[in-house]
């Protein structure tokens, strides 16, 4: 079964610079008939001036839009005037609908519909929203941007007081584990990596640790609850609208609070990123590499072979053909694409049920290491052959032309 590509226009000055009748011309040719803009900036600016009326109830104030843009924000706004006169399907993504730094401010939630329904009166017909992230880290690395041991702030705590939950005991459990995590037992390490483990394994060490699991479920439910904010707000805007967001791939999922199964009772689709490559914001090879080696610095007698089984045997999967940490920046194997991609396509799947609710993002880099285009299309083989319908390509501005071939060639129309 062919796939319907979603194009994301990650950078939306390319109307200006290539003419909006050109682009939308190439899209529809091509087969595309959704398109998926963002971020919504120019120049460092966001691209339309907010109506202050819109944020009468938000304590935050939104950007203001330098007057000069005002030619270059037309030329957006005629843009999604123009695909939806030619029958696109448009969405936003990353629309500025957060200025804070955590998720569990309650000013998100206002600021975001705010922003929501500034954004649908300046680009009317909009069909909805797609959030990235919002998420939880998912490094142990020191320091990463994106730690796991994170957010501990005066809003997770007003958070957690409210929503029922002991928040020195879930600090405190985020502490154990992170202690457990850099003093491993070398003797149990080796044990673990050998040893079958099954759906109770897990449940058997958080009945270990409850508060870890607390921790978890403090997690998931503030995800939950502002999503489900969100959506309920966006809808109140205009019926129709949507919103998805997007969390990293099953694999990761879990590490980052997102639960599928309850992700998709509050969003519309959700989009997994299948983003594969090494290094960069953030590829599966690269965070297993950041993962394998942030436990080989913190255990003397680590080898890189035993760190990765270590890795694959937390997230459950495997990167044929890559034994070391050097391996990791070669291309992938044939194998991954048919076992460890399938696996992460009926991971999603079993946890959604809808396949049309599962629109992963799909794409060769995000900095780091760019994956060879010759990659693309084994991803896109295990997407059709696991019975996925949808993806979104990311991006535009960035596609050689070989990659708007593959994209074409898999494409339903
Ligand atoms: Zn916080």
């Amino acid at each position: 079964m062919p796939l319907d590509p979603w194009m994301f226009m990650g950078k939306i000055d390319a109307f200006e610079k290539e003419g909006t009748d050109n682009v939308l011309t190439k899209l529809w040719e091509g087969g595309i008939r959704t398109i998926v803009l963002g971020d919504l900036i120019l120049d460092g600016h966001p691209a339309f001036a907010p109506n202050p009326d819109c944020y009468r109830d938000t304590k935050t104030r939104p950007p203001a839009m330098p007057a000069e843009l005002a030619p270059r924000a037309r030329i957006v706004a005629d843009a999604v005037k123009a695909a939806k006169d030619r029958g696109f399907g448009v969405y936003l993504h990353d629309w500025g609908q957060f200025q804070g730094k955590c998720l569990n401010d309650p000013e998100y939630v206002k600021y975001g519909i705010a922003r929501s329904r500034d954004a649908f009166e300046h680009y009317p017909g909009l069909n909805g929203f797609i959030a990235d992230g919002p998420e939880y880290g998912y490094e142990i690395e020191p320091e990463h941007r994106s730690n796991i041991f994170r957010c501990f702030c005066e809003c997770c705590e007003a958070k957690a007081k409210a929503t029922g939950y002991d928040f020195e005991a879930i600090r405190l459990a985020a502490d154990r584990f992170q202690g457990r995590l850099s003093h491993l037992d070398r003797n149990v390490v080796e044990r673990l990596v050998e040893v079958p483990t099954g759906l109770f394994d897990p449940v058997d060490m958080l009945l270990w640790e409850p508060d870890l699991f607390d921790w978890l479920r403090f997690k998931t439910e503030s995800i939950l609850d502002l999503l489900g904010g969100m959506r309920t707000g966006i809808r109140q805007v205009d019926p129709g609208l949507h919103l998805a967001c997007g969390p990293r791939t099953a694999a990761f999922a879990p590490l980052t609070a997102y639960n599928f199964r309850r992700l998709s009772e509050v969003t519309d689709f959700i989009c997994p990123k299948f983003y594969f490559w090494m290094h960069g914001i953030d590829g599966m090879k690269g965070t297993v590499y950041r993962w394998a080696k942030t436990f080989i610095d913190w255990h003397a007698w680590m080898s890189e072979e035993l760190a990765l089984k270590l890795v694959y045997k937390i997230f459950g999967f495997t990167l044929p053909g890559v034994a070391c940490l050097e391996d990791l920046g070669k291309p992938l194997s044939g194998a991954f694409f048919t076992e460890t991609v399938a696996g992460e396509i009926s991971k999603a799947i079993l946890r959604v049920g809808d396949v049309w609710r599962i629109r992963p993002w799909v794409g060769l880099h995000h900095g780091g290491v760019r994956m060879d285009a010759s990659e693309m299309s084994p991803i896109m083989v295990a997407m059709e052959q696991g019975g996925l319908k949808s993806y979104i390509h990311w991006h535009y501005s960035d596609m050689q032309p070989v990659e708007w071939e593959i994209v074409k060639s898999f494409c339903a129309r």
